[in-house]
Formats: C-alpha cells, structure tokens, sequence
C-alpha cells in the first residue's frame, strides 16, 4: 500500500498540491456525463487550456488583452494573466462532436489525471461540486 491510500480530508485549496499521506474522496467511477456537465458549467476544467501564460499583467496591458478578446467567447483572461482556450465544441456543458472527440479526451478522467499529476485545483473543484450535490 502506498502512502496515497492513507486517509486525509481533501479541502478547498485551489492551487494545492498532494502531500501524502491523502485520501482520494473522489474516485474514477464518480466522473460520468453529469459530473463533467456540471464540472463545464464553470470555470475550470479539461475542455479548457491555457494558451498563453502572460505571467503579472499590468493594469493597461490586461485591459488591452481584455479587450481584443472579449468578442471571442472561447477566450477569456483569468486575474493571473492566463488566457484561457474553451473548446468551441462544448456546447451548454456538452461535447457536440461526442463521438469523434479527439482520443485524448476519450481517454481523460480528471481523477485518475490527479492521482499521477498530482495537482489538486481540479480535482477540489470536482469533490465541491460533488459536495454541494450529495
Ligand atoms: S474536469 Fe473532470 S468532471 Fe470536469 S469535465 Fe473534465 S472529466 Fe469531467
Ligand atoms: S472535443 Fe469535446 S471533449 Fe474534447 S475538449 Fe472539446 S468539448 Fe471537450
């Protein structure tokens, strides 16, 4: 047994990393199609990337940035400066090409992406949303 199936409460730390010893409160099984809809219903989530990472933006250059994307609703900028691609193919919380969605995304579970990454801002974000809806 590793030091990752030893209990520890998972909190609401957004840029968190794992330490062992954790518990996974979250498992692979709890990921299914009404998760990941309530999961793109917001900020954050594996439909998105960040495209560029600008690092601090002065006041002037975030509203410039702002503002030459604010017609395009795949983009946003995030306080931190990230500009953040949504996949034009998420509709209403939903992949419109489901079933010839690239293999990547096929084969992604935040869960299991987790336990090997090891980065919990996800992961936090799906166990509250799994939270406020039990
Ligand atoms: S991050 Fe997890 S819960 Fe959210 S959409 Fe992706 S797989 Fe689904
Ligand atoms: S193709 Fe579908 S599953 Fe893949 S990132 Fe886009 S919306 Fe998400």
């Amino acid at each position: 047994m590793n030091n990752y199936d030893n209990p520890v409460q998972a909190e609401w730390h957004p840029n968190e990393w794992v330490t062992p010893p954790f518990e996974w409160e979250l498992k692979e099984s709890d990921i299914d199609s009404e998760m990941c809809k309530k999961c793109t219903a917001t900020d954050l989530h594996c439909c998105q990337q960040a495209i560029f990472l600008a690092g601090p933006l002065n006041p002037r250059l975030y509203e410039l940035i702002s503002t030459m994307i604010e017609n395009i609703p795949e983009l946003h900028i995030r306080d931190n400066g990230e500009i953040i691609l949504t996949c034009s193919h998420l509709k209403k919380g939903q992949c419109d090409i489901y079933e010839t969605r690239p293999q990547i995304c096929k084969d992604f579970n935040c869960v299991a992406h987790t336990k090997v990454q090891g980065h919990l801002e996800i992961y936090n974000k799906v166990l509250k949303i799994k939270k406020e809806n039990s």
